[in-house]
């Protein structure tokens, strides 16, 4: 179903915004209720103690795992767009979530803490609803050190899964592709969790993790392609927004619309953020991902129709800086629900990227990774492309673009070391003199 014109463009890999036909059109596929983000968010409270417990850099926050909601006057005011309809602009801070330094603390801690619940219920420490702190006690550890969790990844999930269950007592394995980092490789290692390195893409090192846990029963595997725990984990992270929103006094309502530009990969994230969203706000939130023009796994699955569409299909390589969003091809389990509430999908060059990661740097101070400043652009796509504008029009959104609210998602980046911040700066740098010669 893929149009010859969308194929052609795509292949040029110039950056492109993809408008969904099919959003608020189909419905939402059988298996999703609001339930599966109620039950998270409970287990996540349920947790707090025990990760306070755990991880002194949690303490404080009472072992929440939050973000801010950060303003961005500078780059709103620096975009040129007309400050009547350019609305305000926001940053939604995931690259500081604590411990794991990206978005996939939010999924992947929720789903290490739901296979720990899973192990103290079958092993009677803890009784259903009982607060999990009990699991950081030296009899509950005796038990978890017989369990093994294992995850595929490109870099930030094993991060994220790694150090939960290795902080649980856990035996972890994360099976990485060639292009994950060798930081996060090296501080995997150094928290006693196991690194087995796939000359493959990310695709080859889920099956090679999901083949080591079918072969043991006492290995968990964390399936980024289908799991129903990480999608949950993330969905919880739509109501932190709402308060902070609220707090900072964006209404959002029809006369209030809210656009939110969400970095992916598998898309199991920026899937689970807009399934929550669109549960608080139905038509009034518009959720837009951004993917590397080599990787726009999601765009071409949802203009590809039901069949298995990946970016090889399509004569893409599939090879970014952008480590976090180098997927082949989109969550099964996900794309089936964006077909109806994905409003669109925006692609962008690497070397956006890091003009961008520079940018954000100089204009707010914030050091992202290249994935993470993905969403970037995002407002200017919408307000200033054929395409956007297209979208705003069939909307009826245009007369309220003054009251709208427009919140960037920043994915990944607080624990990325200073050398590799510096690395992207220079390029940045590099590269945006030699766009402007
Ligand atoms: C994983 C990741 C994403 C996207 O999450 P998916 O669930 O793979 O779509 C975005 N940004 C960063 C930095 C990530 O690590």
């Amino acid at each position: 179903m893929l149009s010859s014109t969308l194929l052609a463009e795509l292949r040029q890999q110039q950056g492109l915004l993809w408008t969904n036909p099919g959003y608020g059109q189909l419905p939402v596929p059988a298996g999703f209720d609001a339930q599966g983000t109620a039950v998270a968010r409970a287990r996540l409270q349920r947790a707090e103690r025990l990760l306070a417990t755990l991880f002194p850099e949690l303490a404080a926050a009472g072992g929440r795992i939050t973000s801010p909601l950060l303003s961005l006057p500078t780059l709103a005011a620096q975009s040129g767009l007309p400050e009547a309809t350019r609305g305000s602009w926001w940053l939604k801070a995931d690259h500081a979530l604590p411990v794991a330094g990206s978005i996939k603390a939010r999924g992947g801690f929720h789903e290490v803490l739901a296979f720990a619940e899973a192990v103290g219920l079958r092993h009677g420490l803890l009784q259903p609803c009982d607060d999990l702190a009990v699991l950081a006690t030296p009899a509950a550890r005796a038990v978890l050190q017989q369990y093994r969790v294992a995850v595929g990844s490109t870099g930030n999930l094993g991060m994220s899964i790694g150090l939960m269950a290795a902080a649980l007592g856990f035996g972890a394995e994360v099976h990485m592709s060639i292009d994950a980092k060798e930081w996060k490789k090296q501080r995997l290692r150094n928290h006693g969790v196991k690194v087995v390195e796939h000359t493959g893409d990310y695709a080859k090192a889920v099956a090679a993790g999901r083949a080591l846990a079918e072969a043991d029963a006492r290995t968990h595997f964390v399936d980024d392609e289908q799991s129903r725990d990480l999608f949950d984990g993330y969905a919880v992270a739509a109501e932190e927004l709402a308060a902070q929103l609220q707090q900072a006094g964006r209404v959002v309502d029809a006369a209030h619309p809210l656009f939110v530009y969400l970095p992916c990969g598998v898309g199991g994230a920026p899937g689970g953020i807009t399934w929550g969203l669109k549960s608080l706000w139905g038509p009034h939130v518009h959720c837009f991902f951004a993917e590397p023009v080599a990787s726009p796994c999601m765009l071409v699955q949802l203009a590809a129709g039901e069949t298995p569409t990946s970016v090889y299909d399509i004569g893409l390589d599939n090879r970014t800086e952008a480590d976090g969003l180098a997927v082949g091809l989109a969550s099964p389990l996900v794309a089936p629900l964006m077909a109806s509430q994905l409003s669109g999908v925006f692609t962008v060059r690497d070397e956006a990227l890091m003009v961008q990661t520079l940018d954000i740097y100089e204009a707010e101070g914030i050091a992202l990774e290249p994935s993470a400043a993905a969403g970037l652009p995002g407002p200017r796509w919408l307000l200033d492309s054929a395409a956007g504008q297209a979208y705003v029009q069939q909307q009826g959104l245009g007369p309220v673009l003054g009251e709208a609210t427009h919140v960037v998602w920043a994915t990944g980046g607080s624990l990325v070391p200073e050398v590799e911040h510096q690395r992207f700066r220079e390029q940045g740098a590099r590269l945006r003199s030699s766009l402007q010669a």
